[in-house]
């Protein structure tokens, strides 16, 4: 599947040129165009899905494979001191490109241009975690926890 509207989707059909660093069936890695630090790479599937809600479980975990070996590549080849992995959904999750992707930013200690994934803590009382917990909570093991 693929939308004609969607740059990520020419991006991977090779209609749009892009910094390619990785191929596969699967997917494309081409450097982002505003990086957040030297080598900000971006894992494009080649097929659309808008986001994780949409994305193939399968394809979702192949995704996390090829993260996998990227940031192995940025660990031999760039002298790098940390690296993040971050896949926004929805505007309100920064999302921009409503094309399923994921972000492998390599860190640099000391780097200025760079403010991580910051936020300020929220205090929840005990009652509110706990009721976040009986909504939330699913697949456990560990009875005795319960
Ligand atoms: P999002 O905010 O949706 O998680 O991330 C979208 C990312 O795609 C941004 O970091 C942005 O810089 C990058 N981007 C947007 N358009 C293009 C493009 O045409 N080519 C490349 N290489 N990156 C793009
Ligand atoms: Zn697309």
């Amino acid at each position: 599947m693929r939308d004609d509207n969607c740059i990520f989707c020419k991006i991977a059909a090779g209609e749009i040129p892009s910094n390619t660093i990785y191929e596969d069936e699967l997917f494309k890695v081409i450097l982002d165009l505003s990086p957040a630090a030297k080598g900000h790479a971006l894992i494009i599937p080649k097929e659309h899905y808008a986001n994780l809600f949409e994305i193939d479980e399968e394809v979702a975990g192949k995704a996390v494979q090829v993260a996998k070996k990227v940031a192995e590549r940025m660990q031999e080849v760039l002298h790098i001191d940390g690296l993040n992995l971050m896949q926004n959904n929805g505007r309100a999750a920064g999302q921009t490109v409503f094309h399923f992707h994921m972000h492998v930013i390599p860190r640099y200690a000391g780097a200025a241009n760079a403010d991580m994934l910051r936020y300020n803590p929220l205090e929840l009382s005990e009652q509110e975690m706990q009721e976040l917990k009986e909504e939330l909570k699913f697949g456990l093991f560990n009875t005795a926890e319960q």
